[in-house]
Parts: structure tokens; C-alpha cells; sequence
């Protein structure tokens, strides 16, 4: 029988440049190895023909190809997730449709889990992608919000043992972030080094990608936007109160009223406790940021849903 690789690979809109992916990356590299392998094709609920594209594309026959198409766009991580739940390989390598991970690598992965490894993870050398600056700004806010364990340039390019896949499998929760599950997961992990590239169709398309989800977010999430307002509000007031309350302290009780305006201690009362209220106001959003976050996971809804009609050849996509 031999052993067999997944390749699981989330789409969304990648019309442009998926069929150049496959030709002359992923394929290519697939057929030099030796193992068995299959590709896990996710359609993120693309509007555009990447779905038709892949469908009509013709793979080695000794490739097997099975298309999970989801209903609607849930997002790179569900996508991920419902193709980890579909790939049968006994190590399962994710990677982007748009060409910026070389799948040329994948021998080098496939190699240390030989060896042992149970997850290897590619991490960018250094590169030329427009993707550096953000990056780096990503990295630093993350690691500064307490995210300790996230190595700098991680992808997700990956290559995981079923072992891992298998626990991986179990996670619940809707927001997720995959690195972050795995991480969790507590598996020793291995690395790569790999010289990353730029989108294929060379649009920089997953800023306004990115955007549109933000925005598409705030829109869904409308039972908590009152709250947030009010955190707006609440940090409007903040700032507004804490200039004049700076220049009456200073003026007043340090510099002993030089431009004798006698705003006396109501005025500094005032002042006060609206910049209190201002404080409340904010972190009751914060604290309604959380309570959202609770309510969406306590639901507990699918994850995903499958378009039966438009997937091809799903084995465990029935759920
Ligand atoms: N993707 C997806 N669903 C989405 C957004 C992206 O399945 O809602 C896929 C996309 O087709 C690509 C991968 O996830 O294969 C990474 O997306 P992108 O290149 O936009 O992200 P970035 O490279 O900025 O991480
Ligand atoms: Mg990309």
C-alpha cells in the first residue's frame, strides 16, 4: 500500500491563478514522490470560477482528488479545518492556492517527518513579498499581546502526522486560529526555513480580502455594535475631558490660577468624573467583546457547511 500524503488546500477566489499553482508547483512536486498522495481541494465559497476551474482541471491519475465546496466563504481557518477533517493521509500538508508557499519544499517536509517529526512548519527566510511590513507589525502586536509561543516569519505551510491531525480533529471552537490550536496541541514542532513568493496573479488582493472580512465581522456581530459605541463614547469623553482637566490642574492648583479663570473644585469634579465615566464606558465594551465571543462559541453551531451538490467525491464531508 505505501503511505499516503494529503495536500489540503483552501480557495477562495483564486480564479487567477490556481490552474498555474497546480501546473507548474503543487503537480509537479507530487509526482516526483514517492509515497501515494491525495489533494484536498476546499472551495471557500469562491464567487468567482475557481470552483470550475479545479473541477475541470485534469490530474495525474494516480493523484486522487476530492473537492469539499462549503455553502458560503467561512474563512481560510474553517476551510482548513473542514479539509483536515476530509484528508485521509497518514501526514497532512496544508498550503495556500495563490503560489506564495513553494511547494517545492514539500520533499524537505515529507523528509523530516521520516525522521520523526510530527509537525514541521515552513517559517519565511528572508524574502521579497509586499507582505514583510505587515508581517512584522503582526508579529510584534501578537507577541506583545502575550502570544509568546508565535516564531517569527511561522506560515501556514505545514506538514502534520495523522497522530496530530487526529487531535487537531477534536478542537470545537468557532473562532480559531489553526497555528494557534496546534500550538496547543503541545507536539514538539520542526522547521523549515523557505524563501516565500509573491501571489501568482500578482495582485496584492488579501489586503481588500482581509478588509472586506473585517467589515463583513462588524456587520454580523450587529447585537454587540451598541455596546461598542458606547465604548467610542466612552473613549470620546476620555479624551476630551483629559486636556481641560490636565490644563485646570496645572493652571489652577501648580501654577496657583495666573490667568485667574477661579474654575474651582466643581469644575475639577466635573471634569473628573466624566473622565471616570469615559473609563467605564470602555471597558464595558471591552467586556462585551468577551460576552460576544462566549455567545458565539455557546450556541454551538456547525462549523461549516458542506455544498453537497457542487463537492466531489467527499468520504467524511457527510457530517
Ligand atoms: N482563503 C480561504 N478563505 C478566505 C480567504 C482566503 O480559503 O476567506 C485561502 C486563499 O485562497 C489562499 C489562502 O487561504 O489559498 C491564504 O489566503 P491569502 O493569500 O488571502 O492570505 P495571506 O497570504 O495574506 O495569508
Ligand atoms: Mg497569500
Amino acid at each position: 500500500m505505501g503511505e499516503l500524503i494529503s495536500v489540503v488546500i483552501p480557495v477562495f477566489n483564486e480564479a487567477a491563478g490556481i490552474q498555474s499553482f497546480l501546473k507548474k508547483e503543487l503537480i509537479p512536486t507530487l509526482k516526483n514522490l514517492k509515497e501515494n498522495t491525495e489533494i484536498i481541494i476546499v472551495d471557500d465559497g469562491s464567487t468567482d470560477k475557481s470552483l470550475e476551474i479545479v473541477k475541470n482541471y485534469t490530474f495525474p491519475r494516480r493523484i486522487t482528488v476530492r473537492i469539499v465546496a462549503l455553502m458560503k466563504n467561512f474563512g481560510k481557518e474553517l476551510a482548513l479545518t473542514a479539509g483536515l477533517r476530509e484528508a485521509e493521509g497518514d501526514a497532512v500538508i496544508m498550503i495556500d492556492a495563490d503560489g506564495q508557499h513553494p511547494a517545492e519544499e514539500i520533499p524537505r517536509m515529507i523528509e523530516k517527518w521520516h525522521k520523526g517529526a510530527k509537525i514541521v512548519t515552513a517559517i519565511r527566510g528572508s524574502n521579497t513579498t509586499k507582505h514583510k511590513l505587515g508581517s512584522r507589525l503582526y508579529y510584534i502586536l501578537m507577541h506583545k499581546a502575550g502570544d509568546k509561543n508565535l516564531i517569527e516569519g511561522e506560515m501556514d505551510f505545514r506538514l502534520l502526522d495523522r497522530e496530530v491531525v487526529d487531535d487537531f480533529n477534536q478542537f470545537t471552537e468557532h473562532n480559531r486560529l489553526t497555528r494557534g490550536l496546534i500550538d496547543w496541541l503541545g507536539y514538539p514542532q520542526e522547521y523549515i526555513k523557505v524563501q516565500t513568493k509573491d501571489r501568482i496573479d500578482g495582485a496584492p488582493t488579501y489586503s481588500i480580502k482581509k478588509l472586506a472580512t473585517l467589515a463583513g465581522d462588524s456587520i454580523v456581530s450587529a447585537s454587540r455594535t451598541p455596546l461598542i459605541i458606547f465604548g467610542y463614547i466612552g473613549l470620546f469623553i476620555m479624551a476630551i475631558t483629559f486636556v481641560p482637566g490636565l490644563f485646570q490642574l496645572i493652571q489652577e492648583y501648580i501654577l496657583g490660577d495666573p490667568l485667574k479663570l477661579e474654575w474651582g473644585g466643581g469644575v475639577a469634579v466635573s471634569l473628573f468624573v466624566a473622565f471616570l465615566v469615559g473609563l467605564v464606558l470602555i471597558s464595558q465594551a471591552m467586556t462585551a467583546l468577551y460576552v460576544s465571543q462566549i455567545h458565539a462559541e455557546a450556541k454551538n453551531r456547525p462549523l461549516y457547511v458542506i455544498n453537497k451538490t457542487k463537492s466531489v467525491g467527499l468520504k467524511n464531508g457527510k457530517k
